[in-house]
């Protein structure tokens, strides 16, 4: 890519929307009428590395910032909005929590397979009776020595019964009282227990599939495969480093961005674009850092040892 910021941007703008119109469009009828999950559109969208745009190189991903992430996104959406939100979804909320909170040892099980498009990843959040409110979940994680046992039921889940692994938020301490008793679980698609309920009709998105989750006593020995996230460092430290990483990484962009508008007034209104875009991620992201940082708790548990050498790709094919 550019070594220039804003113009890698608007290269990587054009990269997508040439592959977004000639491959994602003519899937983007069938995907609606028939209410058909795109797998040939993320299929292809993972071999351009779009399925691990924020996952660093060392992982198999792209290692790509957050407005590279909202550019594909955009133009992704513009082809076909069912597979932008599964793209969506899968990169951020599915992907990024692991990035920030796993151990080396989950982080080295579940992002290269992530980024590889091998598993579409889900989140669960959301439960019939708390959805704003989400801190006043009811799903239940219960420990049993090594063991959890994961009960309950979640509700709109983006991408159901398609995706290999699902972050699934559950209450480990019921003694506590809104997201200090919560703490987030990577589960297996496969994980014996967990089924997926009614699929709701949507007036829209009908590619992907929006429904229940339900988990029953779902269990789980291996830890490398169903482990609470861990975090490294308190909630005010994290929130710290966010907002001077985003802070100095926007302030780069807009620097740019603004010497750029002068040329922009002649010919690249782009840029203003650019300029435009980065101002509401800023926004968004202070939110996205808030809703992370309540929900993933600090465990004293020992890591697992990481695995030796990197794994998947090290060379982001955008
Ligand atoms: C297509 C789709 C995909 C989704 N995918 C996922 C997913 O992948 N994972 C997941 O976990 N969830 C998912 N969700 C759920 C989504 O996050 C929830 O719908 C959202 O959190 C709102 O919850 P709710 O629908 O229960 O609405 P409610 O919380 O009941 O809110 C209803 C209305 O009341 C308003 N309201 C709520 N509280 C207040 C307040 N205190 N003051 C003022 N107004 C308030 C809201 O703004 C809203 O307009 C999805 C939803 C949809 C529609």
């Amino acid at each position: 890519m550019n070594s220039d910021p804003a113009g890698a941007h608007l290269e990587l703008r054009q990269a997508v929307r040439e592959f977004a119109t000639a491959v994602i469009k003519p899937l983007a009828p069938r995907t609606d009428h028939e209410h058909r999950y795109p797998r040939e559109a993320l299929d292809a969208a993972a071999e351009l590395d779009l399925m691990g745009i924020l996952i660093p190189p060392e992982y198999g991903g792209a290692g790509l910032d957050h407005l590279a992430f909202a550019i594909c996104i955009e133009e992704i959406a513009t082809a076909c909005a069912s597979t932008a939100v599964l793209v969506d979804v899968h990169n951020s909320v599915a992907s990024e929590p692991i990035l920030l909170f796993g151990s080396e040892g989950q982080k080295r099980a579940w992002l290269p397979r992530l980024a590889r498009g091998e598993m579409l990843g889900a989140f669960a959040l959301t439960e019939p009776s708390s959805g704003s409110d989400a801190a006043s979940l009811k799903t239940s994680a219960k420990r049993y020595g090594e063991e959890f046992v994961l009960s309950g039921t979640k509700v709109f889940i983006t991408g159901v019964g398609e995706a290999g692994m699902y972050l699934v938020f559950a209450r480990t301490d019921p003694d506590q009282r809104g997201a200090a008793g919560v703490s987030c679980f990577i589960v297996p698609g496969d994980a014996p227990g967990l089924k997926v309920g009614q699929v709701f009709q949507k007036m829209g998105l009908n590619g992907s599939p929006t429904g229940e989750l339900v988990l029953e006593e779902v269990r789980e020995v291996n830890l490398q495969a169903f482990q609470q996230l861990h975090s490294y460092e308190s909630k005010t430290e994290f929130l710290q480093r966010q907002v001077v990483s985003t802070e100095e990484r926007y302030r780069n962009l807009f620097d740019q961005a603004s010497e750029g508008i002068v040329i922009a007034e002649a010919q690249d209104l782009e840029i203003l674009e650019l300029n435009q875009t980065a101002k509401r991620l800023l926004g968004i992201a202070g939110a996205d850092t808030n809703l992370l940082s309540s929900f993933c708790q600090i465990h004293p548990e020992p890591q697992p040892p990481p695995r030796s050498g990197p794994e998947g790709s090290l060379n982001p094919k955008l």
